[in-house]
């Protein structure tokens, strides 16, 4: 591909000069950079990164294979966010760069297309997924899946196919769209006015926390609206560099939200939450969504942030069994919205709650989106190090509020014999619940 326009595309997407110049190349975002850690290379820091993406922007560095693959080795976990002291919007930088990086295709000629395929038509496609998921039950519950474990045919496959396999979440026996009405009212008086986005994976593989979290919103007071025109919030594309479809998606949930009256819109999965935050700044300088799109995101909590904040009464008696937790931060919540205190707060509140902080809480498990299925080897050792912290707290229950997460950590107890229990907090909540509903 011709350099010139590669350039002048790259130039285009990113952030402005003045915004690349914000990093002051002090260092501090090196300690917390898992990437980093792995190789000690400099490229493979977010300095280092910002500093390529400058160099290719400014036409001084050539757009290649070794860029692109670190923008791709970068996990966009933004913990260099947090620790950033210049306030560099790293996260917006990596997303422009991936962006670029796509249109570029230096993989396989067929990867990208798949990629894509995939996410534009099934995730992001309510009935394709639901059909796609279908299909996948079968192969949970006939048998199948465990005679082809058993028979060992993935292993001839390459690229560790059948370890990823292994990742490939339970599909929910019915799904959450089917089950939730679009107006659900507690049983005594309104007292918040809610809204609800069920998600795409969420709705077919995770559909118990969705009903967790629409029970436990009714059990404090929670008017629940939950549209039925609602889409994918297009995480999954924007952070793999589909921005445009990505925006489509965007504009399609604001308009079917838009025509409804609430006051928070409650997400459950950490990635679709800080997404759907973002939105005001992904459609900043759209002449007709900048606005809604500032109205919507301001709406944007998470389960944990909306409890730990609102603090609402609970309506129901709480069962004080014993159990013995500890907390794991879903990147996307602490990083990209800034929310970790408030789902410790929730959790400590809990009768019966015996609670052991986590060390390195806050580091990335290696989920990451798909990045655990693209970049299976590299994931894996970032989740051989969580898998050791929570074995170290000896709790028996860890709480993480990402689906991603959750499905990661939960192989992680497999592969490196963890006896551990892996939950969402609304479930955790909901279980203290149970005999009343
Ligand atoms: S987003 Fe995470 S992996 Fe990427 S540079 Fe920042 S700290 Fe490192
Ligand atoms: S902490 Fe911020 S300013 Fe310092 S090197 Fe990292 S990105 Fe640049």
């Amino acid at each position: 591909m011709p350099k010139k326009i590669q350039y002048q595309e790259l130039a285009k997407i990113l952030p402005d000069d003045d915004i690349l110049q914000q990093c002051m190349h002090c260092g501090l975002c090196l300690a917390v950079c898992p990437t980093y850690d792995l190789t000690k290379l400099e490229r493979s820091s977010p300095r280092g990164r910002i500093r390529m993406v400058r160099s290719v922007a400014r036409g001084e560095m050539e757009l290649s294979p070794l860029f692109a693959d670190e923008m791709n080795f970068c996990l966009d976990c933004q913990a260099c966010e947090t620790a950033c002291p210049a306030g560099v919007k790293y996260g917006q930088i990596i997303e422009a760069a991936r962006v670029v990086v796509d249109k570029a295709n230096y993989g396989s000629k067929v990867g990208l297309p798949i990629k894509r395929f995939a996410l534009r038509n099934i995730v992001a496609s309510k009935n394709a997924l639901k059909f796609v998921s279908k299909l996948l039950w079968i192969y949970q519950k006939t048998g199948l899946q465990k005679l082809i474990r058993s028979s060992g045919l993935l292993k001839l496959f390459p690229n560790n196919l059948s370890e990823i396999e292994k990742l490939s979440p339970v599909i929910s026996d019915k799904f959450s769209d089917t089950q939730i009405k679009e107006i659900e009212l507690p049983e005594g008086e309104v007292k918040y006015k809610t809204a609800f986005h069920f998600g795409c994976l969420m709705n077919t593989m995770f559909a118990d926390i969705n009903i967790d979290t629409i029970d436990v919103l009714k059990e404090c007071g929670c008017k629940v609206i939950t549209p039925k025109d609602q889409v994918c919030c297009g995480s999954l594309m924007g952070h793999n560099g589909d921005m445009d479809f990505a925006l489509k998606l965007a504009r399609k949930n604001i308009d079917a939200f838009e025509k409804q009256d609430y006051d928070f819109l409650i997400s459950n999965s950490a990635g679709c939450g800080a997404f759907m935050k973002d939105y005001a700044h992904l459609l900043k300088d759209d002449p007709v969504y900048a606005e809604k799109a500032k109205i919507f995101s301001s709406k944007v909590k998470d389960i944990t942030e909306f409890l730990a904040e609102q603090k609402p009464e609970f309506n129901f008696n709480l069962e004080p069994e014993t159990a013995h937790v500890t907390y794991h931060d879903a990147c996307h919540l602490i990083h990209a919205q800034k929310v970790s205190e408030q789902p410790r707060q929730v959790i400590k509140s809990l009768p019966g709650v015996n609670y052991t902080e986590l060390e390195e809480a806050s580091w990335c498990c290696g989920s990451a989106g798909i990045y655990n299925v693209v970049r299976y080897e590299d994931s894996i050792k970032m989740l051989e190090r969580k898998m050791k912290n929570i074995k170290n707290t000896n709790a028996d229950v860890v709480i993480t509020g990402n689906p991603g997460c959750m499905g990661q950590i939960k192989y992680g107890t497999q592969k490196f014999n963890v006896d551990v229990e892996v939950i969402h907090p609304v479930t955790f909540i909901k279980r203290k619940l149970k005999s009343k509903i």
